[in-house]
């Protein structure tokens, strides 16, 4: 089981839910989804299908990579606080953008008071400089926001470049990719 999950680099998205609504009307339109919920997303949750031209958004294109034959194979949209990290062996090594310290452990704590919305924002220990959490590297890809898209068993590392600035320009926010083994 595995996740590619798309996210916005920002805490709090300027209207999740219209958003969520308005991004996934573009993928049904494009053929990416399908508009129906059926119940392929992660223990039978209602999801959307894979859609008629999803392969044109992998590259190569084709079916074959994409997981047609698993049952869980929709795409789900989070639109509540989540953190999205790596499951496994996530090292949870970051650091300040600023003074190059490293500070993977302290805003690993630091989720605790992001997670029920207390602050956006994380402040390096060292050198003081603040910013959304997301402005704190991680060595590998990681995201915190109240939006997500997550494609349950697609093949991450084929979905083409075109296709996913697309996807962050239609957000109107830089955008992480989080792999997620399970
Ligand atoms: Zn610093």
């Amino acid at each position: 089981m595995s996740q590619f999950i798309i996210v916005p680099k920002i805490s709090s998205y300027p209207g999740p839910e219209a958003r969520a609504r308005v991004m996934l009307r573009w993928l049904i339109e494009r053929g990416v989804v399908e508009a129906q919920l059926t119940r392929c997303g992660v223990n039978g949750q209602w999801a959307h299908a894979i859609g008629p031209r999803a392969s044109e958004v992998i590259e190569p294109a084709g079916l074959t990579l994409l997981p047609v034959n698993e049952p869980c194979n929709g795409v789900q949209v989070v639109t509540k606080r989540c953190i999205y990290t790596p499951k496994d062996a996530f090292r949870g090594e970051a650091r300040c953008p600023e003074c190059r310290a490293k500070v993977g452990e302290v805003l690993v704590e630091h989720l605790e008071v992001w997670m029920p919305g207390e602050t956006d924002n994380f402040i390096c220990p060292e050198c003081d400089h603040e910013d959304d959490i997301n402005g704190f590297p991680f060595d590998e890809a990681c995201a915190f926001s109240d939006l997500g898209f997550i494609f349950n068993n697609w093949p991450g590392a084929y979905f083409r470049r075109g296709f996913l600035d697309e996807f962050a320009e239609r957000l109107g926010f830089p955008i992480e990719c989080v792999q997620v083994s399970t």
